[in-house]
């Protein structure tokens, strides 16, 4: 490829728009331009990257007997209305009408189609079982499209289905697929992890996300400093600590006017906040909930949708307490409420002599007791798990946290859409019965994002040279003097029927400008050619991640040029997988 005629559009300053390292950095490299909020377009060296990491995928799902299709973005509301998600997706799906006034949706996700096709072809558990993946634009009208393209509106996914005819046929291709993701994302040059994680509104029952560890990530993980335990953050728990060997005491209501946070509570009555209790009131329907949690500790939110089976709930606001006035806002506590379902984390049960709220204004209750003072029917793990608590496996173990972003999700779906659509197979024992599905999602272009952030410096992009968009630049100062562009052809040529990808700056640009735009770009290895290459007879090389600068004698350029490629490539293995 050769820069002068190259459509890269670089800049020098970040456009203000962008608010984290890889979205300013894409820009800046001239790999993507924004359309709309959440819809870019790719220009030619960030869909090089693009592709890259699709053939890695393609060339994993391959090997695991996946078989890719492609199926169409634009799906009739029919099928989405069979498994009633027309109904529940709600406004992130995209909807339009045809001509003829008939509803249809862009592809959000594609599990009704993929089910439709499968189910018309394939009747007997012995064509099971088939793994499907297609690459494909996928369109989600998200909340807060942002970050460039780590939350786009239009995006690009690899989706893969398993139609299954047992649990353990199931469980072979999720694992299968599992192996597949680590593959693919170790040579996509990722520090990541595959984490315990909930279904959501997708369904079923077992799935895991794989991060990539970043800052900039959106996703909290927790992991375990002495043992192979990693989830994130809505299903992370903790081991309890053993029953408080406390006496326990007589409770007891005290005054504490003007009260009401943890925090103040804590700092009038002197305890701290692990021993006090807070009741925290929410509305859903039009039934109330009281949450007993310790007073350190937050509520998740996505563990209290489960409990309660539904998404649709919020804390008490304040002109909803003046329905309730047997609720004191501020003072609520669990000794003698009633009308309200009680529910509480499991670890109160091991706190003795605890604080609550004694239901009456200015007043606290101190040495409560499970049991003693109020029964509690529901217990359920409720809690934001914080760095340091214990491991939940182990028993030595703390728990460390850390932000991802999540590329890959994997699910064991089981009979959830094959159930809702009738999709059927005859199985061994001549009964008829509804394929067990996984389903396994990669964000493609999330991913492209995903590796700017693990990967970069103040200069620009540090491409793994896997996934680069050429793992050779040759930067050449004066391509208009005969003596550097003879030297940097033959480079260029000689690499290049290597099977090496190799750029060439051949613009009449300052030298200046090309460094600068090499730095950007982010191309793993630059050449350099100058007006000292030929005097001195050596051609001099940098490394762009570590900045190591190498001198080869010029007859030896190209061959030394290629060992230096393939130990790079060499460097992202699969030894450790
Ligand atoms: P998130 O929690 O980030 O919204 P999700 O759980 O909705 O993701 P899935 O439905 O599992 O995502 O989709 C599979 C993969 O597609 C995700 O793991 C992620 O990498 C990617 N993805 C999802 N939403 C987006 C988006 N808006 N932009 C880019 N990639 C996305
Ligand atoms: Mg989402």
């Amino acid at each position: 490829m050769r820069f002068s005629i190259l459509f890269t559009p670089t800049l020098k300053e970040s456009p203000a728009e962008a608010e984290v390292v890889s979205h300013k950095l894409l820009l800046r490299a001239g790999m993507i331009r924004k359309v709309a909020a959440g819809i870019y377009a790719f220009l030619p060296l960030g869909l090089r990257v693009l592709r890259k990491i699709e053939n890695i995928i393609r060339e994993e799902m391959d090997r695991i007997n996946a078989q890719e299709l492609l199926m169409p973005a634009l799906q009739p509301a029919d099928l989405w209305k069979k498994t009633e998600r027309w109904f529940q997706y709600g406004p992130e799906m995209m909807r339009l009408k045809d001509r003829n006034e008939r509803d249809f949706a862009l592809g959000p996700t594609h599990e009704e189609l993929i089910t439709d096709i499968v189910m018309k072809e394939v009747r007997s558990y012995r064509q099971l079982p088939i793994t499907l993946y297609q690459i494909q634009v996928k369109f989600r009208d998200e909340i807060r499209p942002r970050f460039g393209l780590m939350r786009g509106r239009e995006f690009i996914m690899k989706d893969a289905y398993s139609f299954n005819a047992s649990i353990e046929e199931l469980k072979k291709s999720y694992d299968d697929m599992y192996s597949a993701y680590s593959r693919i994302f170790t040579r996509c040059g990722f520090k990541f992890r595959a984490v315990e994680a909930a279904s959501g509104l997708i369904g079923g029952k077992v799935s895991q996300e794989f991060m990539v560890l970043a800052e900039a990530g959106e996703d909290t993980i927790y992991y375990c400093d002495t043992c192979d335990y990693a989830a994130s953050q809505d299903v992370a728990t903790t081991r309890l600590e053993e029953p408080s060997a406390e006496e326990i005491k007589q409770s007891e209501i005290v005054r504490t006017p003007n009260q009401k946070s943890v925090e103040e509570v804590s700092s009038f009555l002197g305890v701290q906040a692990e021993k006090i209790v807070k009741t925290l009131i929410y509305k859903y329907g039009d039934q109330l909930a009281a949450v007993l949690i310790r007073g350190d500790r937050d509520v998740n939110e996505e563990k209290l949708a489960q409990v309660l089976g539904s998404n649709d709930f919020h804390l008490l606001t304040g002109t909803e307490w003046q329905d309730y006035p047997d609720l004191v806002q501020g003072y609520v506590g669990p000794v003698g409420l009633r009308g309200v379902r009680l529910v509480a984390d499991n670890e109160i049960s091991v706190m003795r002599n605890f604080v609550v709220g004694a239901n009456k204004a200015g007043a606290h209750m101190i040495n409560v007791n499970v049991g003693e003072d109020f029964q509690v029917q529901e217990w359920a793990d409720l809690k934001i798990v914080k760095a340091g608590d214990r491991c939940p496996k182990c028993k030595e173990g703390a728990l460390i946290s850390a932000k991802g972003i999540e590329v890959g999700h994997i699910f064991q779906l089981g009979t959830k859409y094959s159930e809702a659509m009738g999709a059927m197979f005859v199985d061994e024992d001549g009964q008829q019965k509804p394929y067990i599905m996984g389903c396994y999602g990669i964000g493609v272009s999330r991913a492209v994002a995903a590796a700017i952030e693990q990967n970069h410096d103040d200069k620009g992009i540090i491409w793994p040279i896997t996934i680069a968009p050429y793992e050779v630049s040759i930067i050449v100062l004066n391509y208009d003097r005969e003596e550097q562009k003879k030297i940097a052809d033959s480079i260029f040529d000689a690499l290049g029927s290597k099977g090496v990808e190799v750029a060439i700056d051949d613009r009449i640009e300052s030298a200046g400008k090309k460094f600068a735009d090499a730095d950007l770009i982010g191309f793993p290895i630059q050449v350099i050619i100058g007006s000292r290459t030929a005097s001195s007879g050596n051609v001099e090389v940098k490394i762009r991640a570590t900045g190591e600068r190498l001198e080869y004698p010029l007859d030896k350029a190209a061959e030394n040029i290629y060992e230096l490629v393939q130990k790079l490539r060499s460097e992202i293995s699969l030894e450790a997988v």
